[in-house]
């Protein structure tokens, strides 16, 4: 084929202008998200906790280094009638939205007959329940462009269990359950729908054990990153938020049109064991 008729393939930048909600992301990999995704011309809608000042810091700084708008909706994901409010705001702000990205999650350790009943409850509300609001929401608007990308964030826990995680276990094993429904009913609408499995990723509350453990245990920082948070990780490396967000922005992509329905593990062969 001549160099001049070949083609090049579907490309990244397709996503400028596109719009995109990412619960959770004034931190960690929310927010490693929510900027790769501007980076690829995306505007963003940001959502989480945080102090205002700091929230209004992180809008200007996506909006001057990648040209992008930005937004913020303060719902909390426990509450349904704040995701409904949510969603009509940026629909209203922006009159579309292409990419929801649903990532805010919280965790809580205990034995299952201790588990305190209403970390349970919040933990399937944050981290299951306002995955199916967002989508129930957000799936006629896509459906109204033919255009849909939507990705989940869940865990190498979606996909086998650890002890003292009933909570987070049995929600994100739920979320990839309801991340293949969603795939299969929008499958003809040019709409997709996958989850992201991480393992350990490198993020501020990771940062924030490492000195504890070592403290703790009377060891090395080297040793509790080798031996006791990436114990399960067989390449003893913490995956980055960039690398989150590196892979959010390619099955957002038209590259990834024939990705659905699929669980991707991001975990440094944990779940291959
Ligand atoms: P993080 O604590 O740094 O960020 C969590 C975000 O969610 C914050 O922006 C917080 O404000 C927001 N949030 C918490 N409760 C909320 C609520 N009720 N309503 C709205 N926003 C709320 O955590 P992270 O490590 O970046 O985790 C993000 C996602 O990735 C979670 O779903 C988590 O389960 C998943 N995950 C993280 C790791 C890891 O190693 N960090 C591994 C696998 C999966």
């Amino acid at each position: 084929m001549a160099a001049d008729t070949m083609k090049t393939g579907p490309s990244l930048r397709s996503l400028a202008g596109r719009v995109a909600v990412v619960t959770g992301s004034t931190s960690g990999i929310g927010l490693g998200i929510a900027r790769a995704l501007a980076e690829a011309g995306v505007h963003v809608v940001l959502n989480g906790f945080g102090k205002p000042e700091e929230i209004d810091r992180i809008r200007s700084q996506i909006a001057s280094e990648f040209g992008v708008r930005t937004g913020y909706a303060a719902a909390d994901m426990m509450q349904p009638a704040a995701i409904e409010r949510m969603i009509e705001g940026v629909m209203e702000e922006f009159g579309r939205l292409d990419i929801m990205v649903n990532n805010a999650g919280i965790q809580h350790v205990a034995p299952l007959e201790e588990f305190p009943v209403e970390k349970w409850d919040a933990i399937v509300a944050i981290n299951l329940s306002s995955a199916f609001h967002t989508m129930r929401l957000a799936l006629p608007a896509m459906r109204r462009h033919g255009f849909g990308r939507i990705i989940n964030i869940a865990s190498a826990h979606g996909l086998v269990a650890s002890p003292f995680k009933s909570a987070y276990v049995a929600a994100k094993h739920g979320i990839i359950g309801l991340t293949k429904v969603a795939a299969l009913e929008a499958a003809e609408s040019g709409i997709t729908c996958n989850a992201i499995c991480p393992g350990y990723v490198y993020t501020p509350l990771v940062e924030a054990q490492i000195d504890g453990q070592a403290k703790a245990h009377g060891i090395s920082r080297d040793q509790v990153i080798r031996d006791v948070l990436l114990a399960q990780q067989p390449n003893k490396r913490f995956a980055t938020v960039e690398e989150i967000g590196a892979l959010t922005v390619f099955l957002a992509s038209e590259a990834a049109a024939s990705i659905t329905g699929v669980a991707l593990p991001v975990d440094g062969g944990w779940t291959a064991h």
